[in-house]
């Protein structure tokens, strides 16, 4: 909610419902999507909101600590949970999806001890085969449903 005490502006509050087109499209999905699948999203509910508009509020929304991206490799993704979650991603299809790995805060103090850097978080991004693209590598566990 705006808790401003200006006027509100047409250009603000347009502003506002398209930041929230955003927010909404990337918190239906699980999967991580990337700029440009937000921007099908969106598009295909508002047809007038920008790639531009779009690729600058999920920035927005990412600096301001709403949402959270994940440096996979091809693209960065955005992420609709902001604990400090680790993911897996699969080189072949491109597939992101979360561990259920507790964060370890000792890593931080660790890496901070090691190297002089006064250390605030880790991100622990895991690479290899999604069960898709290596079926028989593993027998399946129980996938639970997310929270
Ligand atoms: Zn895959
Ligand atoms: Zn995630």
């Amino acid at each position: 909610m705006d808790t401003q005490t200006q006027p509100t502006q047409p250009t603000l509050r347009r502003n506002t419902r398209q930041r929230q087109l955003v927010l909404d499209a990337v918190r239906v999905r699980c999967d991580h999507p990337t700029a440009e699948d937000v921007y099908r999203n969106v598009h295909a509910i508002d047809e007038h909101v920008s790639r531009g508009t779009v690729y600058r509020n999920l920035n927005l929304l990412a600096e301001t600590g709403v949402i959270t991206t994940v440096k996979a490799p091809g693209a960065m993704r955005f992420d609709r949970r902001c604990d400090g979650h680790s993911h897996v991603v699969c080189r072949q299809c491109g597939s992101v999806a979360d561990t259920p790995l507790p964060y370890d805060p000792a890593l931080d103090e660790q890496a901070g001890a090691l190297t002089g850097f006064a250390v605030e978080a880790h991100s622990l991004v895991f690479e290899g085969l999604c069960p898709q693209c290596a079926p028989n590598q593993y027998a399946p566990r129980t996938i639970e449903a997310e929270a």
